[in-house]
Formats: structure tokens, C-alpha cells, sequence
């Protein structure tokens, strides 16, 4: 959904930047200027400012810098959308109603949904089948028990030209399955086929924890090691803050996470975890959900202690594969 330039500007206009800044970070004037706690890295000596008269904050220490709109979208993980939508409330705006385009673009956009949907629990079904065995002792391996893979929606996707295909036919055209990033067509032309084949399946979700996307990691030899999906109209790879849900789990007070990431022939991922997550539960489940959104990515290292600033910058450092 988009908005018109004027309505934004109308929104900005409205909305004292200090003050919304202010409900969550304690604020302390500075001639015309705030500064505070910088919300988004651990910080002792204040670096975060907020321009009031210009509309914008800057951190000096992570360099994150947004006006009204985009501090909503990170401090609360919101979408523009969503994130417009909140703060029109706030300023009692009324959000100008989407035209018939705009309307069309969302029932697209929920098919899309719905076939990533239908993909992650054929992938999630995959692994359970003797098919998946491969997938299911690689991701015992990484020290990930059954609960956790529920949990995480882990899957398999076949090593087959068209398994996912054939199952998704039925309910989806196949031009929703190419823009949903689920099909890839043949340069040369031809049949459309599975984008993943032979992998071991991380989805990619979104703040209210539907997937978006998926990450594939191979069994074996093949290449790349890892592959994302493409960008589709719910993903799009520069957009999609990776890790974001990992990022804030760990960012509780006194949540010390070890996470050693250096692959070995002995632990394939080189993956370690320890530490107390009493605040959401198991130590490994902690570690799981920072691998599960990093994995993705090639994150294999993190420095240590793995403080949210550090999850940041290794999500930051990391190249997306092609
Ligand atoms: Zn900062």
C-alpha cells in the first residue's frame, strides 16, 4: 500500500518527532537538540539525537538515522504501511483510503502469501518423509531437536526438478508461483521448475512471524551453499532486515549468548550455544532462532560476547550469495 507524498508530509508535520522518540528513549535537551540511550545498540554514554526542527535522528555510535516513520518501523519492527498506519492513529489522521489498483495489488499480494504459505508446510511435510532423512540428521548435527524444527518451520525441499510444483499446481497458477519466488522459469525458455532442490529449508518470516521467504541451504557438495529467495513482492533481499527477530530476542537485559561459528569437518555449521535465556525460554532455542534468521545469510561468525550490536554488525557484514 502506498500513500500520497502530501498525506506524509501531513503525517511528519503533525507528529512531534521528540515525543514519539521520547515514549520509548529517555530524552534530555540539548540547545535544539535531544540526545538519550540509543535504543537500537547497547550504549552507556548517550549518542542517539533527535533534530526536533528537522525531523530526524541520528545515532553517533550505530549510525542508524530515520525520521518519525522510520524509528516507528525499527523501534516497533512495523512495515511502512503498518508504521504509517499506527502513527495516522496517534495524530488522529485519517489514512486516505487505497484506490482500486492499490485494492487489486493486496488480493495479489495475500496469493502470494498463500503460496508461500502452501510451500513451507510441503517443505515442513518433505522433511518428515524418508526423503528428508539427509536433511533431518544434518539438522540434528546442528543440535536441533524436533521441537525446534516445528517451531521454526524447518523443511526440506526434494531434490527433485518440480516436487513442490506438482503439489502446489493444483491451488496456485504458475505465474503466482514465479512471483512468489517459489518457480524460476529456464533462461532458454521451457517448463517452469522447483527454485529450491536438495535443501534444507529456513523460512524467512516477517515480524508477525509469517514467512516471507526462505533460505536453502544445501546437503553436499552443490552451489551455492546457500540460496535465498529471489525478491518477490513480500521479500525484497535490501528491504528485509534479516535476523530482525533474532536481533531483538536476544536484546533482553542479562542475556548472555555464546555463539561460536567457525565450521568444522567434526560440526559442519560450527555452531555452539550456551548461556541462560530464562526470559523466552531454552538456551537452544535462542541460539536456533539467531541461526534460523542468520543462516540464511552465511552469518558464520559472530565475535563474542554475541551483544545485539555484534548480531547486527556480523548481519550487516555478511554478503547476501547470489
Ligand atoms: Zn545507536
Amino acid at each position: 500500500m502506498s500513500f500520497p507524498p502530501r498525506f506524509l508530509d501531513e503525517l511528519r508535520a503533525c507528529l512531534s518527532l521528540a515525543d514519539v522518540v521520547g515514549r520509548r528513549v529517555k530524552l534530555v535537551r540539548r540547545g535544539r537538540e535531544f540526545i538519550g540511550l540509543c535504543p537500537f545498540h547497547k550504549e552507556k554514554t548517550p549518542s542517539f539525537n533527535v533534530v526536533e526542527d528537522k525531523g530526524f535522528y541520528h545515532c553517533f555510535g550505530c549510525g542508524v538515522h530515520g525520521d518519525v516513520i522510520g524509528f516507528t518501523m525499527q523501534m516497533e519492527s512495523l512495515s511502512f504501511p503498518e508504521a504509517v498506519t499506527a502513527l495516522a492513529a496517534q495524530a488522529n489522521l485519517e489514512v486516505p483510503a487505497p484506490s482500486r489498483e492499490e485494492r487489486e495489488r493486496a488480493v495479489r499480494l495475500a496469493s502470494v502469501e498463500d503460496a508461500v504459505e502452501a510451500a513451507s508446510r510441503f517443505f515442513a511435510q518433505a522433511l518428515a518423509t524418508p526423503e528428508g532423512r539427509e536433511a533431518r540428521a544434518y539438522l540434528e548435527r546442528r543440535g536441533l531437536d524436533e521441537a525446534t524444527i516445528g517451531r521454526f518451520k524447518l523443511g526440506y525441499a526434494p531434490d527433485q526438478r518440480d516436487a513442490l510444483k506438482r503439489a502446489l499446481i493444483k491451488d496456485f497458477p504458475e505465474p503466482l508461483l514465479i512471483e512468489a519466488g517459489l518457480l524460476r522459469r529456464p533462461e532458454g525458455g521451457g517448463d517452469s521448475f522447483d527454485y529450491f532442490r536438495g535443501r534444507v529449508i529456513f523460512p524467512i518470516g516477517n515480524r508477525g512471524g509469517r514467512t516471507i521467504a526462505f533460505g536453502g541451504r544445501v546437503l553436499g557438495e552443490g552451489q551455492p551453499k546457500y540460496l535465498n529467495s529471489p525478491d518477490t513482492p513480500l521479500f525484497e533481499k535490501g528491504r528485509v532486515l534479516y535476523g530482525w527477530a533474532a536481533a531483538r530476542a536476544i536484546d533482553l537485559p542479562d542475556l548472555d549468548i555464546t555463539l561460536i561459528g567457525i565450521p568444522t569437518k567434526a560440526n559442519p555449521l560450527g555452531v555452539k550455544g550456551s548461556g541462560q535465556a530464562g526470559a523466552i525460554g531454552a538456551p537452544q532455542t535462542v541460539i536456533s532462532a539467531i541461526l534460523n534468521a542468520l543462516a540464511p545469510l552465511g552469518v558464520t561468525h559472530i565475535d563474542m560476547p554475541a551483544t545485539p550490536e555484534r548480531v547486527w554488525q556480523a548481519i550487516q557484514k555478511a554478503k547476501t550469495p547470489a
